[in-house]
């Protein structure tokens, strides 16, 4: 998925959960196998970001946001493209429930 580059906006756990199902992605870690992710988006912070490097390899003054979770259980850094899953969050609301 290519830098889509939005203004970042909070991402909660149930909207990302909602692009995981979207998506049909495969939410156990790649290293561990345990499913419990802790989303670095909260009320202080919107996650990561990506610096690029020039190409001379000295770090550009450019970067991609990212959203990015760990693995409650070792750590590791699942990193996702922010712009990305926010513009299809966007592009699909959330349904209004059936009455
Ligand atoms: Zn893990």
């Amino acid at each position: 998925m290519a830098p889509i580059i939005l203004k970042p906006r909070y991402i909660s756990g149930a909207e990302f959960h909602r692009f995981c199902v979207a998506k049909d992605l495969n939410a156990s870690c790649l290293r561990c196998g345990e499913g419990r992710w802790e989303l670095h988006d909260t009320a202080r912070q919107l996650g990561m970001v990506g610096q690029h490097n020039g190409i001379d390899g000295v770090a550009a003054d450019t970067q991609t946001p990212l959203l990015t979770l760990s693995c409650s259980n070792c750590g590791t850094l699942w990193t996702l493209v922010r712009g990305g899953v926010q513009q299809w969050l966007d592009e699909n609301p959330e349904a209004a429930a059936d009455e």
